[in-house]
């Protein structure tokens, strides 16, 4: 087994961790989570050396995620395994209600001490609410109370923000989205790079782009991939871009089934730096060529259209409706849409104010769109 240093804790972990935010659930319904599959999956994931868990309160709702991972982690699976939590600062209003959360994360979880304690989507304005409150204050306390370990931040901004907030505090970690299409948006491979050289371990989120990059792909990408010297399957190419890297200490992903787990592990045990050879690292580029050409709406993600005043996120509206394109995948994403953007980021959240439009480098007639992805995409 290969395990990687998170940045200079010295907590070794499995370069695969196991995301808890699409455990199995029932009835097609998001917060209807199985518990017995769900148990089953997360012992299985642990069981194969997996000893990484990250846990978020609003995923599967209102903290059954964390349940789940409560009761999977009974029998003796908590000391197997180092288990991260969230604070969810955008549903706390005051100091107090930050306490009661974490009480409740560790209740829920049946542990005393989390390993890695995030802030949880650290962007400009929220960055500016936990120094308001004096988050890491709290948190230090914590810390000295033995209730975690180690200190991190998960991120949704740009990169000139991802900078201020990593040069503001000593971080153990962070928590970032990054895939092989998505090198340039929010922190990006800039941001892996400048972490790594502050000595922070850096985890990653969406490896697949939400499961869209995991899709039997366009028969054009396809002829691509087959010209590799090693032949990967779609999500092996995938994920071994993000193990290729050596500033990457734990790629996290959503896996609810023994299969995906065994599959990815696998790919895990040989997930060493530099895996990719140099010949293999320009399909890259090319796969990224072709796909970026079939983009509907050219959003480049730079967010100088936000904030919305009305709370809309224009950039992720964007994005979801160019993959789905992209990858000739529309109705999956358009699913994972509605799981996913809720109120008041959505595309029906906009008045059609145009407070937005002039700020944006790409002349994109963003209210007209965002009306366009209404229509076709959101399920009342
Ligand atoms: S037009 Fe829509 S998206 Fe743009 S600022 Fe107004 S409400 Fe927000
Ligand atoms: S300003 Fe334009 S290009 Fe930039 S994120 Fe907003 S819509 Fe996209």
């Amino acid at each position: 087994m290969v395990y990687r240093e998170l940045g200079k804790t010295g907590l070794k972990l499995f370069p695969l961790g196991i995301g808890t935010v699409r455990l199995p659930i029932k009835n097609d319904d998001f917060s209807d989570v199985d518990y017995e599959k769900a148990i089953n999956v997360l012992r299985h994931a642990i069981d194969s050396g997996i000893n990484y868990i990250d846990t978020g309160f609003t995923y599967h709702y209102n903290g059954n995620g964390e349940k789940a991972v409560g009761m999977a982690l009974k029998d003796g699976y908590r000391q197997k395994v180092n288990l991260g939590a969230k604070l969810p600062l955008w549903l706390c209003n005051s100091l107090e209600e930050c306490k009661d959360m974490v009480e409740g994360q560790l209740k829920r979880m049946n542990t005393d001490c989390f390993d890695l304690y995030f802030i949880h989507a650290l962007d400009s304005e929220s960055w500016k609410k936990a120094k308001s409150l004096n988050i890491l204050g709290y948190i230090e306390e914590l810390k000295n109370k033995g209730k975690i370990k180690y200190i991190g931040f998960s991120f949704h901004d740009n990169f000139d923000v991802f900078k201020e907030i990593t040069d503001s505090y000593k971080w153990d970690f962070c928590l970032i989205q990054l895939n092989y299409l998505d090198t340039e948006y929010q922190a990006g491979i800039k941001g892996l790079e400048y972490a790594y050289s502050k000595g922070m371990g850096v985890l990653i989120m969406e490896p697949l782009k939400g499961g869209q990059l995991a899709q039997e792909p366009p028969e054009n990408i396809k002829e691509i991939w087959n010209k590799g010297e090693v032949k990967r399957s779609t999500v092996q190419w995938g994920l071994d871009f993000l193990y290729n890297r050596k500033e990457v200490t734990c790629v996290l992903s959503g896996m609810n089934t023994f299969e995906m787990i065994d599959e990815n592990v696998a790919y895990a045990e040989n997930a060493y730096p530099n895996c990719i050879s140099d010949h293999d690292i320009r399909l890259y580029d090319e796969v990224k060529e072709k796909l970026t050409k079939l983009i509907k709406i050219p959003c480049t993600r730079c967010r100088y259209c936000m904030p919305c005043p009305f709370g809309v996120d224009i950039p992720a509206n964007f994005e979801y409706y160019n993959t789905g394109y992209m990858y000739e995948t529309i109705d999956f994403t358009k699913k994972f849409y509605n799981r996913t953007i809720f109120n008041p980021k959505r595309s029906t959240n906009c008045t059609g104010c145009r407070t937005c439009v002039d700020k944006c480098p790409q002349n994109i007639d963003i209210p007209q769109f965002l009306r366009k992805i209404s229509d076709e995409w959101v399920i009342n």
